[in-house]
C-alpha cells in the first residue's frame, strides 16, 4: 500500500527524487529542572558559557566549509545564528537564572528560549514570527553541547548520499552540510514557500517538499520513498509499478536536463517563428554566471534589497554602484533592469532601516516606493547609482508596487532633478534610461492602460499580484492552498496589463514566479507576453517550450479558454496547451 503526503514543492532543476528515508532528529531537546548546590553554581556557569563557545565552533566550522559560489544569502543564516550566539538577550539571561534559581544550564537556557519564542509569536508580521526558528535552532546547538551530543544531526549521520531527509524543519548550517553530503532530497513539517528552507532549497538546488504536517510521525526510518516536488507529493512504500513508472521519470529528467543544454545558444523562437526574450531574474553577483551560461537575453528583474540586509546603515551612493558595475560589467552587454529597493512586508527591514516605525499591517503599509518616497535617504543614493552605471551598459530602472499614478510622477521629478545634479557634477550617464514599472498591484493592473502611456515598459510582478489580488498573505502557510496563478480573476488582469501594453506600443514582460513555471509558460504566450524574466535554473526548459509551441494556435485557444472559463476546468485546459515533445 503506498501512502502518500502532500506539501509545497520546491523543485528548481529536478524535481523527482528517490530514496531511503532519513529522519533527523529536530534540533529541539526537552530540558528537565535540576537544583544545583549553591556551591556549584560557578561550575554550571562555566559549562554553559563553554557550550556556547562549543556552539559557535561548530557554525564557524560550517561557515568555512561553505562551497565560494554559494550565494551571500545563506552565509547571512549562519551570520545571523553566530550573532545571535554573541547576543545578550540570548546569553546572558540564563547565567543570571542559573544564579537566581540554583538550576541546571539546559533549565535556564529553556526558560530563556520560552520567554523569546513568546515575543516571536506575539508579532503580527508573520515573516517575522516564523523568526522564532532562528531561536530554536541556537538553542538547539547550545543544549546539545550541554547534553554531551556534539554533532548536529546531518554531522551524525554517517551516510546521507542519496538518502530522502526527513525533518521537522532544518537548520541553515544543517542544509549547507546535506549539500555537501549529497543528500537527495528533503521533506519538512514545517514551512512556507518564502520560509529558510525554502529559500535555501531553491538556492542550493535541492528538490523539497515543504509544510507536509506531522511527516515525521508517518514515515519510517529507512524505507523507500519517491518524492515528485513539482507536485508537492511524496509517496512512501511504493510497489514495483509505481517505482518504476518514477525509476522512468527520473531518468527522463535527468536526460531532459542534460539536453536542455544544447539549446543554451539556439534563438528563443517559436515553431511559428515569433520570437520571445527570455531573461533572469538575479539578486546577487554570485548569479551573473548561471545568468551567463543559460545565454538569458538580459536580466529582467535585479533585486536590490539584499544590499541593504545585515548592515547598521545603508548603503552609500559608491557602495550602490560599485555593486551595479561589478554586475553590469558581468553580464557581457546584455541588458539589465535594476528595481529600485523594494523592503517592507515579507522583504525584512533589517537593522539600516531601524529609524522606521514597523507597519501594523506591513503588506499594506509602507514598503517599496512608499517606503523610497518617504526616505530620500534610502532612495537618492541608489538612484544616482542606477543613473551613474547607466554609463556603463544596457541599464533600465524599474519601480515596484506603484499603485497610482501621482507616485511614478513623483519618481520621475526625483529622477529629473538627479540627471541634472548629476549633469551639473560632470558624470555620464544614459539621459535616455527607461524607467518602467512593476504591475503587482490589482489597482495598477486595473488601471495598465494609463500606466502604459507613462512608462517606458511594463513587467508584471505575479507573487504581489497573486497575494493582493486574492487576499493571500505570501508567507503564510495556513493559507498557502488559496495562492492560485489560474484563479480567473489573476488570468483577467494579466490579459488586461499584456492588452494595455499592446494598445499603447510599451513592452510588456513578466517577472513573478508564473512566468518561470513551464506549465504557465504557454499559457502565458498565448495570452500575448512576449518577454519573461524567471530564475536562471528554470530558463532553459521555458526556451524549449517556446521553441516547440506555435504561438498561433496558442492565441486561438487562449482565447477560447479565456471566454468559457470554468474555474474547475483552468488546470485541465492549462496542462493541454503545453507542448509534449522533449
Ligand atoms: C513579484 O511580486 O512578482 C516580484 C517579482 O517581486 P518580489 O517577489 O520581489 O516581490
Ligand atoms: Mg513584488
Amino acid at each position: 500500500m503506498t501512502l502518500v503526503c502532500t506539501g509545497i514543492g520546491i523543485g528548481v532543476t529536478s524535481s523527482i527524487a528517490i530514496g531511503e528515508a532519513c529522519h533527523l532528529q529536530s534540533g529541539q531537546v526537552e530540558a528537565r529542572r535540576r537544583t544545583i548546590a549553591r556551591e556549584d553554581v560557578p561550575h554550571e556557569i562555566a559549562r554553559f558559557q563553554q557550550a556556547v563557545l562549543d556552539a559557535r565552533k561548530d557554525l564557524n566550522a560550517v561557515r568555512d566549509q561553505i562551497p565560494a559560489a554559494t550565494p551571500t544569502d545563506i552565509c547571512a543564516f549562519i551570520d545571523t545564528h553566530l550573532l545571535m550566539l554573541e547576543d545578550a538577550a540570548l546569553v546572558e539571561a540564563p547565567i543570571e537564572t542559573i544564579q537566581s534559581q540554583c538550576c541546571n544550564a539546559e533549565w535556564a537556557l529553556q526558560l530563556r528560549r520560552n520567554e523569546l519564542v513568546k515575543i516571536f509569536d506575539a508579532m503580527e508580521d508573520p515573516y517575522l514570527r516564523t523568526r522564532k526558528d532562528d531561536v530554536d535552532h541556537v538553542v538547539g546547538q547550545i543544549q546539545k553541547h550541554l547534553l554531551g551530543q556534539q554533532d548536529s544531526a546531518v554531522a551524525n549521520e554517517k551516510d546521507l548520499k542519496g538518502k530522502i531527509i526527513l525533518a521537522q524543519d532544518l537548520t541553515p548550517a544543517d542544509t549547507i552540510l546535506m549539500r555537501n553530503q549529497g543528500v537527495a532530497a528533503f521533506v519538512t513539517e514545517f514551512g512556507g514557500p518564502v520560509s529558510h528552507t525554502a529559500i535555501l532549497a531553491r538556492s542550493l538546488g535541492i528538490p523539497a517538499v515543504i509544510g507536509v504536517h506531522r511527516v515525521t510521525q508517518y514515515l519510517k526510518h529507512g524505507e523507500l520513498l519517491i518524492m515528485d516536488a513539482e507536485q508537492g507529493v511524496v509517496l512512501a512504500d511504493p510497489d514495483e509499478r509505481t517505482l518504476n513508472h518514477y525509476r522512468k521519470r527520473l531518468g527522463v529528467e535527468q536526460a531532459h536536463i542534460k539536453s536542455l543544454q544544447s539549446l543554451v545558444h539556439e534563438p528563443a523562437i517559436s515553431a511559428d517563428g515569433v520570437e520571445i526574450t527570455l531573461m533572469a531574474n538575479i539578486e546577487l553577483p554570485e548569479d551573473i554566471e548561471a545568468t551567463n551560461d543559460v545565454g538569458a537575453a538580459g536580466v529582467g528583474l535585479y533585486r536590490t534589497e539584499f544590499l541593504y540586509m545585515n548592515r547598521a546603515h545603508p548603503p552609500n551612493e559608491e557602495e550602490h554602484l560599485a555593486s551595479y558595475k561589478q554586475i553590469v560589467e558581468g553580464l557581457n552587454g546584455i541588458p539589465i533592469t535594476i528595481r529600485t529597493l523594494d523592503l517592507g512586508a515579507d522583504k525584512e527591514m533589517d537593522s539600516c532601516c531601524h529609524d522606521i516605525q514597523p507597519a501594523s499591517n506591513p503588506a499594506l503599509g509602507l514598503r517599496a516606493i512608499r517606503l523610497c518616497l518617504k526616505e530620500p535617504k534610502l532612495f537618492r543614493p541608489q538612484l544616482r547609482a542606477i543613473l551613474r552605471v547607466s554609463a556603463y551598459g544596457l541599464v533600465r530602472i524599474m519601480i515596484p508596487m506603484l499603485s497610482n499614478l501621482q507616485e511614478l510622477h513623483a519618481v520621475k521629478l526625483i529622477i529629473e532633478g538627479l540627471k541634472q545634479e548629476l549633469k551639473d557634477e560632470g558624470y555620464d550617464f544614459n539621459p535616455d534610461i527607461p524607467v518602467g514599472g512593476m504591475i503587482e498591484v490589482p489597482a495598477a493592473a486595473l488601471a495598465a492602460d494609463s500606466f502604459a502611456k507613462q512608462l517606458d515598459f511594463l513587467s508584471i510582478g505575479t507573487n504581489d499580484l497573486i497575494q493582493y489580488a486574492l487576499a493571500v498573505d505570501r508567507v503564510d502557510d495556513e493559507v498557502n492552498y488559496l495562492y492560485d496563478p489560474l484563479h480567473p480573476s489573476i488570468l483577467k488582469l494579466i490579459q488586461l496589463v499584456i492588452q494595455a501594453g499592446h494598445a499603447a506600443n510599451t513592452s510588456v514582460s513578466m517577472c513573478g514566479e508564473m512566468a518561470g513555471n513551464p506549465l504557465y509558460v504557454p499559457l502565458l504566450l498565448g495570452m500575448g507576453l512576449r518577454k519573461f524574466s524567471m530564475q536562471p535554473g528554470a530558463l532553459l526548459e521555458a526556451k524549449r517550450i517556446v521553441r516547440a509551441s506555435n504561438i498561433g494556435s496558442l492565441t486561438q485557444q487562449v482565447a477560447d479558454l479565456m471566454q468559457h472559463m470554468d474555474e474547475r476546468d483552468i488546470i485541465h485546459c492549462v496542462k493541454q496547451l503545453y507542448p509534449v515533445t522533449h
